[in-house]
């Protein structure tokens, strides 16, 4: 039989600290006491907490075993589309921990502050130059808060120009967060749909694009994994009307080095250093989103802006067009450490790290579009999406599928997202993969879709391998259970 990275032996059960601990078990040794003990007063004492006891090796088994459980890029493949699940450096994770950057408090002078701010003005440099844009600022803290940033930026300068409009066009394939961002900045999201190539045409935005619209906000590559291929035509269109562009950059491991965003007419931009630059990220944080303007819009960026001048940085509060403020101190600086190490250690490989990733899409696409429905079938970027429509007849859906390459040893890709497709399943291999890891995932992939003919109960009750089994989620929803 072939063989599966997935494996059910020797994952322990594991109880409950409380279940394992016993009376008087203990996780050190004291010194033999040479006085006499004497009880102490219960008053002082109070309740005390239900704490177990519990021996050393108790307690370290019982963690060990726990992050055995979990699953993240340093155990396995990670295709979970949108989200660049890349395998990241630890040498960018051991810098990070240097102390002279752990433990800078964002509160020192600027004298004792040189190292850290250097390394910030640095990386802005590189951000642009990888972006072709003029002006970054590192202060968001994640690509949504980068959108906002980028909203405020745009209604500033709408202000500053006499009149701040009141709606923005976001494509039906942009990622959630856009509309979003763009409504809590007080803009309208005016949704226009893709065309049948799955990209924007310029026309359609010419019929609707008019002087009460302050710009629009795509994704490129979009969530379809495709490039927005008449960006040019549709910022030449935008800027005609007074708009700006607004290009969420989240998905830039497909185009480093290969676009020029302000060549493309793109005016501010977000990056997300936690998925292209390679921080680990996933659980809720911390990221860091910073945006990218070109130089006209520079005075609006967040202050305090990092100077630079005869080798000493300084922080620049005085910017009276500033939006202010948008984040407490100047960003998240961990991350920005680990980008700034992983952008100098890659150099112009920054390029072939796209390269691999689009490369790696396109080879999955290939490979598995006569098992799955491809509603696009045309070149991707550094993700592809299918759908389950083959599958329907076995009434095997996409969540099945998830579940039952679990099973398999395989973290499942995203699901149902885009919105745009039905039954979505969006793959994302990044260019981290060897050949043969993503082999192994298509053949698995294969394997699924053969049982969900042959055997659709056995994809239907997945996961059946797993140390949690099928889960009911409408009860888990209903009725969560959050004490344990
Ligand atoms: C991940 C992502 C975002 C949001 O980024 P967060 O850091 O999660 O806020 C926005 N747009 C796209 C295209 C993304 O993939």
């Amino acid at each position: 039989m072939k063989e599966f990275p997935g494996t059910t032996g020797l994952i322990m059960n594991e109880p409950l600290l409380w279940e394992r601990g016993k009376k008087g078990r203990c996780g050190f040794s004291l010194p033999h006491r040479d006085v006499e003990p004497s009880p102490i007063d219960d008053d002082l004492v109070g309740d005390v907490p239900d704490i177990p006891d519990l021996s050393e090796v108790d307690v370290v088994r019982h963690y060990t075993r726990l992050s055995q459980w979990n699953f993240g890029v340093d155990s396995g493949m990670y295709p979970l589309g949108s989200c660049t699940m890349k395998y990241n450096p630890k040498i960018n994770e051991k810098l990070s921990r240097a102390p002279g950057f752990a433990a800078a408090h964002p509160l020192l002078p600027e004298g004792l502050s040189q190292g850290t701010m250097k390394v910030m003005h640095e990386l802005e440099g590189f951000l642009a130059e990888i972006t072709g844009l003029d002006a970054v600022t590192l202060q968001p803290a994640a690509g949504a808060h980068g959108e906002l940033t980028g909203m405020l930026v745009m209604h500033a300068y709408h202000t500053g120009r006499g009149y701040a409009r009141s709606k923005i066009i976001v494509p039906d394939t942009a990622h959630g967060t856009n509309p979003a961002s763009a409504a809590l900045c007080g803009y309208r999201p005016i949704e226009v749909k893709s065309n049948e190539e799955g990209i924007l045409s310029a026309e359609v935005i010419a019929g609707i694009m008019d002087e009460e619209t302050a710009g629009i906000m795509v994704t490129n590559p979009n969530t379809l994994g495709l490039f927005e291929e008449n960006i040019k035509e549709i910022a030449e269109v935008v800027h005609s009307k007074g708009g700006l562009v607004y290009c969420d950059g989240a998905n830039m491991n497909a185009v480093m080095g290969i676009v020029d965003m302000g060549e493309m007419g793109v005016d501010i931009m977000h990056l997300n250093l936690h998925k292209t630059f390679s921080t680990p990220h996933g659980g809720g944080g911390p990221g860091s989103g910073p945006i990218c303007v070109k130089k006209h819009l520079e005075p609006f960026l967040p202050v305090p802006r990092i100077c630079e001048k005869e080798g000493i940085y300084s922080l620049a509060w005085d910017s009276p067009e500033s939006i202010g403020k948008i984040q407490a101190f100047y960003g998240n600086f961990g991350i920005m450490v680990r980008a700034y190490c992983y952008i100098l250690s890659m150099g112009r490989d920054l390029k072939t790290a796209s390269q691999l990733a689009v490369l790696n899409a396109n080879y999955i696409k290939e490979e598995l579009k006569d098992t799955f429905h491809l509603p696009y079938d045309r070149p991707c970027m550094h993700e592809c999406v299918f759908t389950d429509k083959f599958q329907e007849e076995s009434k095997v859906t996409t969540l099945h599928m998830a579940k039952r390459l679990m099973d398999y040893g395989f973290h499942p890709p995203t699901i149902y997202f885009p919105l745009v497709v039905h039954g979505s399943i969006m793959i994302e291999p990044t260019e981290t993969e060897s050949k043969e890891d993503i082999d192994a995932f298509i053949e698995t992939l294969k394997t699924v879709a053969q049982e969900a003919r042959d055997n659709p109960d056995l994809v239907r009750t997945a996961p059946q391998n797993c140390k949690v089994k099928k889960l009911d989620e409408t009860k888990a929803a209903r009725h969560p259970c959050l004490t344990g």
